[in-house]
């Protein structure tokens, strides 16, 4: 059964002196547990996507099932991460982690200690009194990941979540994140530019056009070595065949 079903669902936006059409009838659907990229040209609406996904924007045409429709309101269950980490450079590590927490009024003991287990569990024990500006991007980055997955989301929403970095730490920082939401169980959604980083995370990859977004493939993505993480997936054989396959796909979208 899936969990996140797009069916249908068509977004234009309207301005005083435009009409942009940015997503066209897209229809797909995401499993529990299933780790998706989405790639497709720049502006194509990737991220109005997300937005849509998440609850945050409704769309002009068509709906989000989520859970069967069972669920209220399922921004609730979601998780953002973008390529900033808004992370307030004057409140210390620990501060940052636990403020959604505290600004949803959910800063409860088990809460809490939920969150100093991610802490703990990903290796920032060492560095919860240190500021924001003490730390390397990557770890930034890891600690944005733990402010969100201390409101304990069931989705989590990445969007071009390492862009901003270089790309040695990319590539480490790539293996953290996917490591973290692994383990933690949660279903993922992430918007990338990046083909390589996409196919070396993800279960599946959805490719969209050109703006107004249709779908142009929806590509499952697998491994022999199902354990490989994102850095040892770039180097299995199945790496170069997704990569030359995918790449045709998205050179097509830029002629
Ligand atoms: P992507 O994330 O794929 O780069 P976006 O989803 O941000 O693309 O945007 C898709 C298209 O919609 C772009 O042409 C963009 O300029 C336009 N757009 C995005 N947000 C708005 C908005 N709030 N109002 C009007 N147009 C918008
Ligand atoms: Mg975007």
């Amino acid at each position: 059964m899936s969990l996140i079903e797009v069916s249908n669902v068509s977004l234009t936006y309207h301005s005083l002196k435009a009409e942009t059409k940015a997503i066209e009838n897209l229809n797909f659907s995401i499993k529990e547990g299933e780790f998706i990229s989405i790639i497709g040209p720049s502006g194509c609406g990737k991220s109005t996507l997300l937005n849509i996904i998440s609850g945050l924007l409704k769309p002009s045409k068509g709906e989000i099932l989520y859970n069967d429709n069972t669920v209220k309101n399922r921004l609730d269950k979601m998780g953002y991460m973008f390529q900033k980490d808004y992370l307030f450079e004057w409140l210390s590590v620990r501060s940052n982690v636990l403020l959604g927490l505290r600004i949803k009024k959910i800063d409860t003991k088990d809460n809490i200690s939920s969150a100093d287990n991610l802490l703990k569990n990903y290796q920032l024990d060492r560095f919860v009194n240190h500021k924001p500006t003490e730390l390397s991007g990557g770890m930034r980055q890891r600690v944005a990941l733990i402010r969100t997955l201390a409101l304990n989301p069931e989705v989590l929403l990445l969007d071009e979540p390492f862009s901003a970095l270089d790309y040695q730490t990319r590539l480490k920082v790539c293996d953290d994140v996917k490591g973290i939401i692994k383990k933690e169980g949660k279903t993922a959604i992430m918007v990338t530019h990046d083909l390589g980083e996409a196919i070396a995370t993800s279960d599946r990859i959805i490719v969209l056009t050109k703006r107004p977004a249709t779908l142009k493939l929806d590509v499952k993505i697998e491994f022999m070595n199902k354990d490989a993480t994102p850095f040892q997936r770039r180097k299995e054989p199945e790496f170069n065949e997704y990569f030359n396959l995918l790449w045709k796909e998205l050179d097509e979208l830029n002629e």
